[in-house]
């Protein structure tokens, strides 16, 4: 069955502004610049998982559903920008968070009470463990849950990004030049998997190079082969027939640095030039990993001043609150 715009809640922004950071580009004396701003995608101070929920609660609301159920990290964009659009929608929501209920709540975790999620916590369960039970115990009391699995990453989701990649290309028919390279963060791999069936549809000739955020495998399964299935069914659901093969996915693990959640050195720099150089927020775990990479490539000239680079700013700023001080480096060090 392909996707139809009955199933589609109309929920964000789109299409998200398209800028250029000239001032990074000539400091780098690297490739012309551009970024798209999925932070400003709205629903709960936006991001990229908008793009998804507008499918999967559009799904959920055909189901009749009553309730989300969702789960990820303490800090998850993917949890906040859930309970946002479940309210928009009146829906409620419960979340399976990672960790244990903090003293004070900071950053995304705020947004989730702010907007009425009902919060579980799983401990060491980072990942939506745990929403099966919490289905369970919900349809016990009578109600109709809906599952949208961790990152909202599944073909349903993933189709936002197809959409988005013609929504690219309609901003490049309106005078965006032809992009060379898409760099973005990576994780639950839904983005990566609508992006590559997007890309063959609507923007055929450019690199889609995934920044891999998170060093544990999904499920027992790498990222890479966890995307490229995730990649099959979304362009069956597309009703597009396409192969994809592990050799053409560019998933780059190199700038894993600590881990999931730590800011590092390379993190701390990205956050802080792209807000001095150009006033623009990224976020401590995934954008500011992902254009840390992406000032290392250009260093190392994997991209020079023939090539037109588009960053996909995929939001994830609230996070910035929960981190406090942890974003500057120690004095003196
Ligand atoms: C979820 C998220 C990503 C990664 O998207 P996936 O589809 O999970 O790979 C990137 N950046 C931010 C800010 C996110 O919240």
């Amino acid at each position: 069955m392909a996707v139809t715009d009955r199933h589609r809640s109309r929920l964000g922004f789109f299409p998200t502004p398209v800028a250029e950071l000239t001032r990074l580009s000539s400091l780098l004396q690297g490739p012309r610049i551009f970024m798209k701003r999925d932070d400003l995608s709205g629903v709960g101070l936006g991001g990229n998982k908008v793009r998804k929920l507008e499918y999967l609660i559009g799904d959920a609301l055909a189901a009749g559903a009553d309730i989300i159920v969702t789960g990820g990290a303490a800090q998850s964009n993917h949890c906040r920008q859930t309970a946002a659009a479940a309210a928009m929608c009146g829906l409620g929501c419960h979340l399976a968070l990672g960790g244990e209920a903090p003293a004070a709540f900071q950053g995304n975790l705020l947004l989730d009470r702010l907007l009425g999620a009902e919060l579980h916590w799983c401990g060491s369960h980072r990942k939506g463990e745990e929403i099966p039970e919490i289905c369970d115990e919900l349809r016990k009391r009578g109600r109709n849950p809906y599952i949208v699995p961790y990152g909202g990453s599944n073909p349903i989701g993933a189709y936002g990004f197809v959409e988005a990649m013609r929504e690219l290309s309609a901003q490049q028919k309106d005078g965006l030049p032809p992009f060379t390279h898409i760099v973005f963060a990576s994780s639950s791999g839904g983005t990566h998997a609508g992006m590559l069936v997007g890309s063959s549809l609507f923007t055929s000739g450019c690199r889609l190079v995934g920044i891999s955020i998170d060093k544990e495998d999904l499920q027992g399964d790498s990222l890479e082969r966890c995307i490229i299935r995730l990649a099959a069914e979304t362009a069956e659901l597309a009703g597009h027939k396409k192969v994809f093969s592990e050799e053409e996915l560019i998933l780059c693990a190199d700038y894993l640095g600590d881990g999931y959640g730590v800011v590092g050195a390379p993190e701390r720099e990205a956050l802080t030039l792209i807000a001095r150089q150009e006033g623009i927020l990224l976020d401590p775990v995934y954008t500011g990993r992902a254009m840390a990479g992406l000032l290392d490539m250009i260093r190392k000239k994997k991209m020079t001043q023939k090539d037109t680079v588009l960053f996909w700013h995929t939001g994830g700023t609230p996070a910035l609150f929960a981190y406090g001080n942890d974003l500057f480096s120690p004095p003196g060090s």
